[in-house]
């Protein structure tokens, strides 16, 4: 039987085993996906352990991304552009790190939108950690520009000097700006990389846009997937936009991690609901 799981700390909602079994069953795979929780003190030892015969790898989540970026033999060109790591593949004991957040939401505009980020204009609301791999993926698709949007503007003006790419293709502004429709209402695609809107906060209603800031003829992302259909995609919906709910994030950077253990095709579809189905399990 081989052994995969992730790396992180407060797994027990993590949905990667839900989908990544699911993949394993699918395609004849003697595989288990297990939940590797502990403390940074181990994270060295752990990652030595997945160079065993019986290991694919496994995934790395918050808050060992960038420790983990660190201890592999080896590192893909997108990892070593964003410094983090997400999946960790061994390869007859050599380890390789890899980031299928950046590939695998790309990969989701494509394959769920039909979206082609090449020359087009971004809206990014956020500039956090999901934010910076999603921007990541766009500037490597060659977007023709990007706004950022954050409640903290320093943080977003941080967050983009680190994109050794020409600047001139940012702008930054605050997300309670009002300029913001004017931005908005010009972009082919909306993300929103805030925790707003997020099950269980305090924003839970909220949306940072409403129907008229948004364009018929774009596309909305949200990468809360908590819950599935969020107030922004709602808003999205009402405007008549097309939109892309976060779980299919979260399943795509999935899809690309087992496409790179197996060497096979990911059953994406089944990968979707079966994620679908616990999620509404919970309520
Ligand atoms: P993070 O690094 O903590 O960043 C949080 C972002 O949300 C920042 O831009 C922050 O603005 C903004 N924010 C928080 N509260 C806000 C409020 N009340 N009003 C306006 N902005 C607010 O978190 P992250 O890792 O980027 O995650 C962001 C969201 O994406 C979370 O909901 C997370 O669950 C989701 N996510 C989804 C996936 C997926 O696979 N679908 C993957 C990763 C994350 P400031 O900078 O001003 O604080």
């Amino acid at each position: 039987m081989y052994q995969v799981g992730i790396f992180g700390e407060k797994l027990s909602h993590s949905l990667s085993p839900v989908f990544q079994n699911v993949a394993f069953k699918y395609c004849q795979i003697p595989a288990l996906y297990e939940v590797w929780e502990f403390s940074k003190d181990e994270l060295y030892e752990r990652v030595n352990l997945l160079r065993k015969p019986n290991s694919l790898g496994a995934n790395v989540t918050i808050p060992y991304k960038e420790l983990a970026y660190d201890m592999v033999d080896d590192l893909d060109e997108t990892a070593k552009q964003i410094g983090a790591i997400n999946t960790i593949v061994n390869n007859s004991g050599k380890l390789k790190g890899y980031n299928t957040d950046v590939s695998g939401f790309i990969r989701s505009l494509k394959e769920i939108a039909s979206f082609d980020p090449t020359g087009k204009n971004v809206l990014i609301l956020g500039a956090g950690g999901a934010a910076r791999a999603a921007i990541f993926g766009l500037v490597n698709q060659k977007v023709n520009s990007i706004t950022v949007a954050n409640r903290t503007v320093d943080r977003a003006v941080k967050l983009i000097n680190d994109f050794g790419v020409d600047q001139e293709i940012f702008s930054i502004l605050s997300v309670y700006d009002e300029k913001i429709s004017e931005i908005s209402l010009k972009s082919d695609l909306i993300i929103n990389a805030t925790s707003v809107g997020m099950k269980h906060s305090s924003m839970e209603f909220e949306s940072l846009l409403s129907p008229d800031q948004i364009p018929a003829n774009c596309v909305v992302y949200d990468i809360v997937y908590n819950p599935l259909i969020t107030p922004l995609l709602k808003s999205a919906q009402e405007a008549g936009a097309e939109i892309i709910q976060g779980l299919w994030m979260l399943i795509f950077q999935g899809v690309d991690s087992f496409e790179l253990w197996t060497g096979k095709s990911a059953p994406v579809q089944n990968m979707y609901q079966k994620a679908m189905e616990h999620f509404k399990s919970l309520g």
